[in-house]
C-alpha cells in the first residue's frame, strides 16, 4: 500500500490570537503526509529551496514519511506563506504567498512515486496537480484539494484536474465559489458531475460532510478547548480520510463503501483535531496512534468503532 503526495512544502508565518510563529514547517503536502503516515506509506513529492535542511526533513522521516522524491533546488528558496487568524479561526487570512522554487517545477517522480496506488493532489497549482496525475497513471485512486485562489485565477486547469480525480475535498465556501450555487448539497452534486465520486465540504471547526451518488453524511469537528493554529486542518483532515481509505483499499476493501467513508471522515476529523492543538506540525509530530484511537471513541455514535 502506498500514496504519493504532491502539494506545497513550505515555510508559514502565522499569527493567530494565541501566539506566533516565524518560519516553520508547512505546506499542504506536509500537513497531509504526517497525518497519512499513520495509516499509509506515503511518498512526498515536491521542490524546496537551500533554506529547507535536515531540520525539517527529519519531522517528516521521523513519521515514516519517504522523502526521495524532495527535490533540492539549488539557489532556490521554499515556498512561503504567511498568515493570520481573527479569532474567528475559520478564516484565514493570507498576507503574502511566495511561489518560489514552485513557480517552475517541473515534477521529476522515481518509479516508487509512479507506483502508487493512491494519489494526493494537494493544494498547489492546478497545472502540477494535472502533470503529477498524468505522471502517476497507474494509480488507482486519486484525491484532490485546492483553494479560493486557485479557483479565481486557474479556473480551467482546476476543472480540468477536478475532472480526474475520484474524492474531492474542499471548504464548503470553495465548493460554493467553484459552482455558483449556495446550497451546499446541491453543490456538491453539481461538482460530482464533473468527475469524482466523492465531494468532501471541509467545515472548519463544524466538521465536515460527505457526499456521494446516495448518502449525505455529516461529522462534527471533535470539540476542544485549546485550538491555537488552524493552519494545515484541511490538509491533516484530508491525510486522515485518504490515509485511511488506502489502508482499506490495501486489505481488499471498497474505498467507496459508505461504512469505509464514514469511518474515513471520522480519522479526518480526529487528525484535523490534533493539529489544530499546537502551531504548525507541532502536535502531529509527537502524536501516537493510541492517543487517535482513544479521539475516536468520541465518533462511536456516528461511525464504525474499531479502536
Ligand atoms: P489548510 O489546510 O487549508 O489550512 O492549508 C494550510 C497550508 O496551505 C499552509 O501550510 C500553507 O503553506 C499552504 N498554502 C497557503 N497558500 C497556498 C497556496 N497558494 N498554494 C499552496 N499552498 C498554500
Amino acid at each position: 500500500m502506498s500514496l504519493t503526495a504532491v502539494g506545497s512544502i513550505a515555510f508559514d508565518s502565522v499569527r493567530t490570537p494565541f501566539g506566533a510563529r516565524d518560519r516553520m514547517l508547512g505546506g499542504s503536502a506536509v500537513h497531509f503526509s504526517l497525518a497519512a503516515s499513520f495509516f499509509t506509506d506515503v511518498r512526498l513529492v515536491g521542490p524546496v529551496g537551500d533554506d529547507f535542511g535536515e531540520e525539517e526533513l527529519a519531522v517528516l522521516r521521523a513519521r515514516g514519511v519517504i522523502t526521495d522524491d524532495i527535490e533540492h533546488v539549488e539557489g532556490g528558496k521554499t515556498f512561503f506563506w504567511r498568515g493570520h487568524y481573527e479569532y474567528d479561526m475559520n478564516l484565514a487570512h493570507t498576507d503574502e504567498t511566495q511561489l518560489n522554487v514552485f513557480g517552475d517545477f517541473q515534477p521529476k517522480l522515481s518509479d516508487g512515486s509512479r507506483g502508487a496506488e493512491m494519489l494526493f493532489l494537494g493544494n498547489i497549482q492546478p497545472q502540477l496537480q494535472l502533470e503529477v496525475r498524468e505522471a502517476c497513471g497507474g494509480a488507482e485512486l486519486a484525491g484532490l484539494d485546492s483553494m479560493n485562489l486557485w479557483i479565481e485565477t486557474e479556473r480551467d486547469d482546476l476543472l480540468k484536474a477536478i475532472g480526474k480525480a475520484d474524492y474531492l475535498l474542499l471548504n464548503d465556501a470553495e465548493i460554493r465559489m467553484l459552482t455558483d450555487e449556495t446550497n451546499l448539497a446541491r453543490a456538491a452534486h453539481q461538482v460530482m458531475e464533473m468527475g469524482p465520486r466523492v465531494v468532501v465540504a471541509k467545515r472548519g471547526e463544524y466538521g465536515a460532510a460527505l457526499f456521494t451518488e446516495d448518502h449525505p453524511f455529516a461529522i462534527p469537528g471533535y470539540l476542544l478547548e485549546d485550538v491555537r493554529d488552524p493552519t494545515g486542518a484541511g490538509d491533516s483532515f484530508a491525510g486522515g480520510f485518504l490515509g485511511y481509505l488506502d489502508g482499506q483499499r490495501a486489505a481488499g476493501l471498497s474505498p467507496f463503501d459508505f461504512d469505509s467513508l464514514r469511518q474515513a471522515m471520522a480519522y479526518g476529523s480526529v487528525l484535523a483535531s490534533f493539529n489544530v492543538e499546537d502551531f504548525g506540525t507541532e502536535r502531529v509530530a509527537s502524536l501516537t496512534m493510541d492517543e487517535i484511537a482513544e479521539r475516536l471513541k468520541h465518533f462511536r455514535h456516528i461511525t464504525r468503532f474499531e479502536a
